[in-house]
């Protein structure tokens, strides 16, 4: 789950983290009330679940509260978009109005799950303030990375090598490593799985302060962290992610692709999408069903799928078992009909009522292509796609 800026400022001054002082606005008044309590300049950022606002104009500096409140106007009820959302952009409900600080140095520091060594990583960078994307492709070589201990933490020797690696001012070292420690205990105490702080900055005066902010929550741990659940912002979601959610089915959106997969299972999932590559497309999302027996349920999967704009054809592989292939098929045939959905289907159906799921597919009248498994699907699939124009439907 991923929270706002000011949230997770919250989190990481609660944990001695150093970050500009600030205040949360959801009016223009609100936005100038904010400034004029500050007092001096201050900066104006629009609170968004994507970073690169700076580029998009979602993070202005204003010398007063009135440029704040102007600034706050044209950000508010907004939809920005930046490089990390689609095209429609997200919405501006709230601007945080921070204390402008003066930038001698922008670094990165950033800690993420290790997904091969298991462990917490504390990756950092003295190129702050521009994509870590661009910094790890083209001079990898200014990335330092520690791996913490699940058990003993990040040692205080870790902190300083990755202060000390950082080349921040010898005043400001000790500062710097405090600021790491905490900040992995932010990590580990609150189940993070990415805490980011890029910039951060060393100020003319000589300190250390976290700018910028990006905190996501581990889905899977948010409940014995009920009071980190509530900062849930569904507004900031993708509209089918969400739906997906709500009906406790796993979907994923995939960029570039045309291909909507239905399956049930993770590592089916993960074997559809190999053979949509082999046949020749992209996939443009996959949905996974689970175990789920309920027709209404699967009509809602169906839903989910045809609603993206990108999908062209759809390949539903399902390997049955408690998710039984008639009620499937049936779910499939009823949110087909209500839907007038005219997308050609592969459908591979094994297990339990496999027959019978066959049989309401081929009945139904829909533009179905069976296939008898993995294999006998790609080709279908790849046949299909050979009869079917590149563009979109
Ligand atoms: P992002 O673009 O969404 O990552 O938003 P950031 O919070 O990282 O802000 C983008 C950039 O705006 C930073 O890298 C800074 O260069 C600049 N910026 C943000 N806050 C301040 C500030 O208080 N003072 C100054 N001078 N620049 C700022
Ligand atoms: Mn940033």
């Amino acid at each position: 789950m991923n929270i706002h800026e000011y949230q997770a400022k919250d989190i990481l001054q609660r944990f001695g983290v150093p970050v500009p002082r600030g205040e949360v606005a959801s009016t223009p008044a609100e936005a100038r009330a904010a400034a004029e309590k500050l007092g001096g300049q201050v900066v104006v950022k629009a609170q968004v679940h994507a970073g690169g606002r700076g580029k998009a104009g979602g993070v202005k500096l204003a010398s007063n509260p009135d440029e704040a409140e102007k600034y706050a106007a044209g950000m508010l009820g907004t939809q920005l978009v930046t490089h990390q959302t689609g095209p429609q952009g997200v919405p501006v409900r709230k601007v945080l109005i921070a204390e402008a600080t003066d930038i001698a140095d922008e670094l990165y520091l950033s800690i993420i799950v290790d997904g091969d060594l298991g462990v917490p990583v504390v990756i950092a960078s003295t190129e702050g303030g521009v994509e870590i994307e661009v910094v790890a492709e083209k001079t990898p070589e200014k990335l330092f990375r520690v791996a913490g201990d699940p058990l003993l933490g990040l040692s205080p020797y870790h902190a300083r090598d990755i202060a000390a690696a950082l080349k921040v001012p010898a005043s400001a070292q000790r500062a710097t490593a405090a600021l790491i420690s905490n900040l992995y205990r932010v990590f580990v105490e609150n189940d993070c799985s990415l805490v980011e702080i890029n910039p951060l900055v060393i100020t003319k005066s000589g300190d250390v302060i976290a700018l910028d902010a990006k905190i996501n929550l581990e889905d899977d741990a948010l409940f014995r962290h009920k009071d980190l659940a509530s900062l849930h912002d569904p507004e900031q979601e993708d509209e089918l992610e969400l739906r997906a959610h709500e009906a406790d089915l796993a979907y994923v959106k995939l960029d570039g692709g045309r291909v909507g997969c239905m399956v049930n299972g993770a590592g089916l999932a993960m074997a559809t999408m190999d053979i949509t590559k082999w046949a020749g497309a992209d996939p443009a999302n996959f949905l996974d069903i689970g175990g789920s027996a309920d027709e209404k349920r699967i009509e809602e999967a169906f839903k989910i799928i045809v609603s993206d704009k990108d999908v062209e054809i759809i390949l539903v592989n399902l390997f049955a078992g408690i998710a039984r292939a008639d009620v499937v098929a049936q779910g499939i045939v009823n949110a087909a009909k209500e839907t007038d959905a005219k997308l050609p289907m592969v459908v591979a159906m094994r297990g339990t009522n496999a027959d019978e799921g066959r049989r309401i597919l081929n009945e139904s009248g829909l533009d179905i292509s069976a296939a008898p498994d993995l294999a006998g699907a790609a080709e279908v699939l790849r046949d299909r796609l050979a009869g079917m124009k590149g563009g979109s439907r």
